[in-house]
């Protein structure tokens, strides 16, 4: 499972090991062996990291680029 969240600039990432700077976006995600799954491992992802591994992308909106965690349907399902 994916989640959007804010840091509180003590959050780590767990893949570049960088501290996420407060306020910045960051990702928690379900993983298994490195594989997203319903309930696994907590992982913490910064933003860089998260597009890298494909988790979150860029979308065009009529503002500009607008990053999103999550995949269109999901958006819907929540909406
Ligand atoms: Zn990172």
């Amino acid at each position: 499972m994916r989640q959007g969240c804010i840091s509180t600039g003590e959050t780590q990432c767990d893949s570049c090991h960088h501290i996420i700077p407060y306020s910045e976006r960051y990702l928690i995600v379900d993983e298994e062996k490195g594989k997203e799954v319903e309930k696994g491992k907590l992982m913490h992802y910064c933003v860089k990291c998260a597009l890298k591994k494909g988790y979150a992308h860029y979308k065009e909106e009529k503002e500009g680029k607008v990053l999103t965690f999550f995949e269109e349907e999901d958006i819907e399902k929540k909406s």
